[in-house]
């Protein structure tokens, strides 16, 4: 090596691939030599992969067959802190090094040079004959004072067709230039004034200062009810990083929720941040990605995955909503964002903030143990108050069959609508009805690769399965005994609420909002912009309406079935449907009108629902914590999910018993296996799932057990293992 980290033209390096293999594969530094870190091209057989210069070469394979990297690509080489914490999270998940090199590399043609793209701006000479159309370019290029537009761009605001921008650039009245795609975001200034904050704000955005300033690692959790004012206090310790020099990220756990959250940021200081999600074109991020790397995004506003993109200098991490379980990736790579955030930080030295009025019970323990800061938001911000919340008590409500509205609440709207203010009413459910009954046979139509029911879409005309996402048209003949029109729908979901609202209230304007309902991400945001601004009278939602949207109108919350969240057999059963709960009441009366939460529940003594209706907090959290101290389990214990999957169900219970038999390792850390049993989802896709859960007592050295473990018994054929490490739903 010619200085720490670079290895000269030939030298062997080991490069870490993103191909499912056990190992780093021995290369050649090319001619010019390479980084350590380099993101490089490799050959793999006859293909060419992507790879990262991770080690130096073993040296321990045939010299004579080792071939040179093909070329170094045209990106920062990855940081030692990335490359820390990937191994790192690695190692906590039990995950390959392959699948976490995705994970960062989430971005197309990230190596590829810089591209071009045609852009137009105003030339020296009028055109020879002037039309009405070549006019308007001018005018437009004018008014825009200098700036150079693409010709999609161009064409749109003149209102013209592409071949009359393309005239005028051959009369030389217009110039085309190239330019590079991946520009760089504008610069946030963080010193234009912010809101004027109240004294508790205040001093909680000081102390998020003093602790950026430490340089050092910190998680502070930032407690508040809903509208307390948690956004501007974080974004002051968002300003306060853009000041020293070093890049934020803020997680949000719906991207449904950023629309408002980027208008905030574009207010605060003065341009619109990086946006990473799903939703992103792939030129968006391999613009963000390279920008991210060369520190030419200062914040990147997110969904999880922002987590491994290639900071230079990140200095804080938000994970608003920090109890959301959607940080949970329960597909590919099974990671909680919000435990990874923590991770990285502290590997990287930089602060998290972690948001919620209704924290998860991992952060209240972690603060009340004094490992996070811990500052609260106690009032909400102006004159709202948090709302008044009662029990309806169901058993006392004359309902008839198929409905699910109480007259109670009936009521309740009908006075909202008097007043011109909004109603919500909640149900956890997609779709028209949970269950299509047979009432000939009693059979309930099922999906043919899962384990689960079909459940009826109406708007959509089809039954769907919420687990594979299989459709069919709905069917006039029951497919069991095939008798003519008896199938019918039993139990309520969104859909079918919004169907009750309408007959009971012919007047209204309805508005829905489910997951599922919208094409895309933004006609969903357009439609909650609009619902704010006043555009619907009752709004029926699933639990996407409980995060975080401000409705100012909305004054009464109605909960159609508040006991749902407590059947199941769940450990966080209880601080889930708290948490939403909590959650959902929290959207009435942010503005200046007192707002109300009904709750409809046939159990009223529940002592969930009463802890959710007392309304205190540090009661129910408490409580909560002596349970799960006292039974070991998360977080006063540790646990792991292992879900085993096979097309046969026999070959998945064979595996299943002989790795309960070899729990030798296991034992040797005092570590206890349950199961194998059938998985609460016996069946997905048509493969059997069966699952073993792992406890262990909290400092035990899980990971390192359960690898050895695993590792003793082959995985043959067609089956499957993952490991879950604190898993948090149980499917
Ligand atoms: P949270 O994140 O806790 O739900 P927000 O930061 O979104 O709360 O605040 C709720 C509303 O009150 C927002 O519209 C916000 O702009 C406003 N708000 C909060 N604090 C202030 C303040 N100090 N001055 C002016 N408006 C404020
Ligand atoms: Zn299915």
């Amino acid at each position: 090596m010619q200085s720490a980290g670079f290895f000269d033209e030939g030298q062997l390096v080991g490069v870490l691939t993103t191909q499912p293999l056990d190992r780093l594969l021995d290369y050649r530094a090319p001619e010019g030599g390479c980084h350590l870190g380099a993101f490089v091209e490799v050959p793999l057989g006859p293909r060419k992969v992507l790879g990262v210069v991770w080690a130096p070469g073993r040296g321990d394979y045939d010299l004579s067959k080792i071939r040179a990297v093909i070329r170094v690509l045209d990106a920062a080489p990855m940081r030692e802190e990335l490359r820390a914490f990937l191994t790192r999270a690695a190692d906590y998940t039990l995950t390959r090094m392959p699948a976490m090199l995705r994970l960062a590399t989430r971005a197309p043609g990230l190596g590829d040079p810089p591209s071009m793209r045609k852009i137009y701006r105003l030339g020296h000479r009028a055109p020879d004959r002037m039309t009405d159309a070549r006019a308007r370019v001018l005018e437009v290029l004018r008014d825009y004072g200098g700036l150079a537009f693409t010709l999609k761009e161009l064409a749109e605001l003149a209102g013209v067709t592409s071949s009359v921008i393309k005239g005028l650039v051959k009369q030389q009245a217009l110039i085309e230039e190239d330019s590079p795609r991946d520009l760089p975001f504008p610069r946030l200034d963080p010193d234009r004034p912010g809101k004027a904050l109240t004294d508790d704000q205040a001093t909680a955005a000081d102390a998020l200062r003093i602790g950026l300033r430490s340089e050092r690692y910190g998680t502070t959790l930032l407690k508040g009810v809903t509208g307390s004012g948690k956004t501007e206090v974080y974004l002051e310790a968002v300003a306060e990083t853009l000041r020293m020099g070093r890049q934020a990220l803020v997680l949000l756990p719906e991207i449904a929720l950023t629309a408002e959250f980027l208008t905030r940021v574009e207010a605060r200081f003065g341009a619109r941040p990086a946006e990473w999600h799903s939703g992103a074109t792939m030129t968006e991020r391999r613009r963000i990605w390279r920008m991210v790397g060369q520190g030419e995004a200062q914040l990147v506003v997110g969904a999880r995955s922002a987590l491994f993109l290639p900071f230079q200098s990140l200095g804080l991490i938000i994970v608003d909503e920090e109890h959301d379980t959607s940080y949970k990736q329960e597909e590919g790579v099974l990671y909680n964002a919000r435990d990874m955030a923590v991770l990285r930080a502290a590997i990287c030295g930089a602060r998290v903030v972690l948001a919620s009025a209704t924290p998860s019970l991992e952060s209240w323990a972690n603060a009340q143990a004094g490992k996070y800061d811990k500052l609260e938001l106690t009032a909400r911000f102006g004159d709202a108050v948090l709302p008044d919340m009662r029990a309806i008590d169901m058993r006392q409500e004359a309902l008839q069959t198929g409905r699910w509205i109480s007259p109670t609440l009936q009521r309740a709207v009908a006075v909202r609508m008097e007043r011109g203010e909004q109603a919500l009413l909640f149900i956890n459910r997609r779709g028209y009805a949970p269950v299509t009954l047979c009432r000939a046979c009693g059979h309930q139509v099922g999906c043919e690769n899962c384990d689960a029911r079909m459940v009826e879409h109406r708007f959509l005309k089809r039954l769907m399965c919420h687990q594979c996402g299989e459709t069919v048209p709905i069917p006039t003949t029951c497919p069991s005994c095939g008798a003519e029109d008896r199938l019918a729908p039993v139990g309520p979901g969104v859909e079918r609420l919004t169907e009750e609202a309408v007959a009971l209230f012919p007047e209204a304007r309805v508005a829905t909002l489910s997951s599922d309902m919208f094409g895309s991400a933004r006609a969903l945001k357009a439609e909650i912009e609009a619902i704010g601004k006043g555009g619907a009278d009752i709004i029926i939602g699933t639990q996407l309406v409980a995060k975080g949207h401000n409705f100012p109108l909305l004054t009464l919350v109605g909960v159609i079935d508040a006991d749902l969240g407590l059947q199941g057999s769940d450990l966080r059963a209880a601080e889930r449907t708290f948490q939403l709960m909590r959650q959902v009441a929290g959207r009435a009366g942010r503005a200046e009108k007192p707002g109300q939460a009904l709750l409809q529940t046939y159990q009223p003594e529940h002592p969930v629902i009463r802890a959710i209706l007392g309304g205190d907090e540090e009661a129910f959290w408490r409580a909560e914590a002596a349970e799960r101290q006292a039974a070991g389990v998360p977080p006063y214990g540790r646990m792991a999910g292992i879900i085993l999957s096979g097309p046969d169900v026999g070959a998945v219970f064979d595996l299943g018993n002989a790795l309960a038999r070899a729990d030798g390792p296991l034992r040797q850390i005092g570590a206890q296996v349950f199961g194998p049993a059938p998985a609460p989802i016996a069946r997905i896709r048509g493969r059997h799932r069966v699952r073993l859960l792992v406890k262990a007592a909290k400092g035990a050295p899980l990971q390192d057990a359960l690898a050895r473990w695993t590792a003793q018994i082959q995985i043959k054929g067609d089956l499957r293992l993952s490991v879950d490490i604190d898993p948090q739903s149980f499917f």
